[in-house]
């Protein structure tokens, strides 16, 4: 298969695998940044993600400007992916969601903490990012380049931020990588609420974090991908390990 056209492959089922896992609905949507082009990206049209098919990608410049549209409508938030991939040149993957177990703790103020060692990869501290503290009254949408950046500020070099009443962003270093974040952070927040209406909560440590992080290889990512390909009911396209553990994998 072509570079551009795996990589097409690939976006698609990433999508499928975020909505059969309850991250992303009919609305939310995942990027890849150009695998030769550093100052562009692909993402959908606006479309379910459920229902994307590979002639649904299109390429954007960093600040949200069509390449190609040839009638495509795209998304109205595509400016948050375009913020990300400016602020970060180490990232290539970036997930918007309304990941609805996180919007309890954007809304509260409550933190949102990791409470198991699958979920490490939010850090133990994950900003909120409150669209009317810059904007004041809006529609809760990041709909230009000035709100998104803002939002890629408070991300920060973290690999989630929050959204006040809205939902989450998610980056990371790879696709397989970031569709792991974002399904461990729908899950933290699921676990964190029940853990909490228990008693008091005992969190992963700084070090407890680092040190996952540290041991952590992508045959991680390839086994989650796998099952998750699996119940998508997408076809798996085996990776090189790479990390390391890969050589103990
Ligand atoms: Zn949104």
């Amino acid at each position: 298969m072509a570079p551009a056209a795996e990589a097409f492959d690939e976006l698609v089922t990433a999508n499928r695998i975020l909505a059969r896992e309850g991250v992303l609905d009919a609305f939310g949507h995942a990027s890849i940044r150009h695998p030769d082009r550093p100052d562009r990206f692909y993402l959908s049209r606006a479309r379910a993600p459920e229902c994307i098919e590979a002639a649904d990608l299109m390429e954007f410049t960093l600040d949200g400007a069509a390449i190609d549209p040839a009638g495509r409508k795209p998304y109205a938030e595509r400016f948050i992916h375009g913020a990300v991939y400016e602020a970060r040149p180490e990232v290539h993957a970036v997930v918007h969601s309304h990941s609805p177990s996180v919007i309890p703790f954007g809304v509260t103020g409550t933190m949102l903490r990791p409470v198991m060692h699958m979920c490490a990869s939010m850090g133990t501290r994950v900003p909120i990012w409150d669209v009317r503290t810059n904007f004041g009254d809006t529609n809760l949408l990041v709909t230009d380049m000035k709100m998104a950046r803002d939002l890629a500020a408070a991300l920060g070099a973290g690999s989630a931020a929050l959204m006040r009443g809205h939902g989450c962003v998610v980056a990371g270093r790879s696709l397989r990588e970031t569709v792991f974040n974002a399904v461990y952070l729908e899950l933290n927040a699921d676990l964190q609420m029940k853990a909490s209406a228990l008693g008091d909560v005992t969190f992963l440590s700084d070090g407890e974090v680092a040190a996952v992080l540290r041991t952590r290889s992508s045959f991680t990512f390839e086994r989650a991908w796998e099952f998750w390909c699996r119940r998508a009911g997408r076809p798996y396209d085996v990776r090189p390990m790479e990390g390391p553990l890969a050589e103990k994998a």
